[in-house]
């Protein structure tokens, strides 16, 4: 029989996170404060995160270790499963391998937890009592509820009011764990109040909801604040996947020829591919790396590579990303977790490189991936994950179109569960393609901040 599951043991799990800034042809741009257009120093940051993640967040070794109360947990699920999907490869009747990393066998169904764990150690062992948290599609504020029952603290989570309307289960979830959770724009910040008496109706964003969490963790001693992309850190935390699979492909004797992953803030992506870019860096192992994201927030294909607030009422440090701007909300859709105006600056940087490739789809041809791919292999993707599908779909029928077997790897970064509301959608051909206004990008990035080369 041919294989199709590559388990490790729990010795495999790594020990370490890997950190590509060690890695990087050119150190990456320094973090700015807005006021003094100086570079932030770890005490800036001191009143939002805990010391050990702001030392995480700035550091260039290698390799981190990760501590064994993390780990402990982290094992309760980890090593995850790498598929090899031979049922899909049929359908396509494509000459490519294609295999899968599962990150939705963690209790979240998420690869979320694989940082939320951390982080709520992290702030447990610094003596934090709650950690204040903004999500969009619901499975960051899930993941870190969950964490925050681990270690006895109180979880503050502030949600994207269209996801918090589409998806009532998601709220259930986080307060099955104790959480408290919140619609954004909301009238407990000074943030969410501005955003309520401009539009009374706003759907809200990641970026609002980014600022009521940061603004409700900064007006508190007790309460630090916890983000699920985007930063430094949260990528360092990913990296668990990447180097698993890198274990898994020994096992499979393969290599992959191609990276793929989905794009919101960009840690499932950079979680599987780093390991791989760091390996084509130190060791020139040649890798393709795709990063997808949607054509209604296309972030990496259509915004532009400046220094940008990370929320909406520019309560964030200056960081250097692409970005669409920060004042610029996307329309709604049903991939929440997409819906972020800027990226990661270390993918932001790469891509700037030109180690990464981003593209973009639109939210129906996503849909119609990750069904076929349902079919196949029986697990239906989050609305987010099948930005990664419809992008191995692509590649998978080049390679039968021009007759060449690659070996393509992608990150099924979690399950879609919790998005039945979505698939009902789109089987009822109520599925429509948002458009984001050009105009109001232009308006947005005309407003970005201004910072000394
Ligand atoms: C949160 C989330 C995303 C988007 O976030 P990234 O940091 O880009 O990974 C994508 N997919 C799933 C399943 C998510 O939960």
């Amino acid at each position: 029989m041919e294989t199709i599951k590559y388990q490790l043991n729990e010795t495999d799990v790594p020990k370490y996170w890997y950190n590509i800034v060690s890695d990087l042809p050119t150190p990456p741009p320094p973090v700015i404060h807005p006021g003094t257009g100086q570079p932030v120093g770890p005490d800036d940051l001191a009143p939002l995160f805990p010391m050990q993640i702001i030392m995480q967040e700035v550091s260039a070794e290698r390799y981190i270790p990760i501590p064994e109360p993390v780990r402990d947990i982290l094992l309760q699920w980890r090593p995850s499963p790498l598929y090899r999907a031979r049922r899909l490869e049929k359908a396509l009747d494509t000459p490519a391998r294609i295999y899968y990393k599962y990150e939705g066998v963690s209790p979240a169904g998420s690869h979320k937890p694989n940082t939320a764990i951390a982080q709520a150690f992290y702030s447990k062992d610094e003596g934090v009592k709650r950690i204040s948290t903004e999500t969009g599609a619901g499975q960051w504020g899930s993941a870190l509820a969950l964490a925050g029952s681990f270690f006895g603290l109180e979880i503050e989570v502030f949600m994207v009011r269209v996801s918090f309307d589409q998806k009532p289960y998601r709220k259930a979830f986080m307060e099955s764990f104790g959480a408290n959770c919140t619609a954004s724009p909301s009238d407990t910040t000074n943030s969410g109040r501005a955003i309520l008496a401009d539009s009374p109706n706003s759907s809200g964003s990641l970026g609002i909801a980014i600022s009521e969490a940061v603004e409700y963790a900064a007006t508190r001693d007790d309460t630090k604040y916890a983000l699920g992309s985007v930063l430094n850190h949260v990528l360092l935390h990913q990296t668990i996947v990447g180097q698993e699979a890198m274990k898994q492909f020994d096992i499979a004797d393969d290599y992959p020829d191609i990276v793929i992953g989905c794009t919101g803030g960009g840690s499932n992506f950079s979680g599987l591919s780093f390991p791989f870019i760091g390996a084509q860096y130190r060791e020139g192992k040649k890798v393709e790396v795709i990063a997808v994201e949607p054509a209604s927030c296309p972030t990496l294909t259509k915004g532009k590579y400046a220094y940008d607030f990370g929320d909406t009422a520019n309560l964030t440090p200056l960081v250097k990303m692409h970005t669409l701007g920060s004042k610029f909300v996307p329309p709604k859709s049903h991939s929440g977790g997409l819906r972020y105006h800027g990226m990661a600056p270390l993918v932001s940087l790469i891509t700037d490189l030109g180690n990464i490739q981003p593209r973009a789809y639109t939210q129906i041809e996503c849909f119609d991936a990750g069904i076929q791919f349902a079919r196949s292999e029986g697990i239906l993707p989050a609305p987010e994950a099948n930005h990664a599908v419809a992008g191995m779909i692509e590649e998978a029928n080049r390679c039968k179109e021009e007759g060449v077997a690659k070996s393509i790897l992608f990150n099924l970064c979690g399950h879609g569960y919790f998005d039945m509301q979505a698939y009902t959608d789109y089987f009822a051909g109520e599925m429509h393609e948002q458009e984001y206004s050009e105009e109001e990008v232009a308006m947005a990035l005309a407003g970005l901040p201004s910072v000394a080369a």
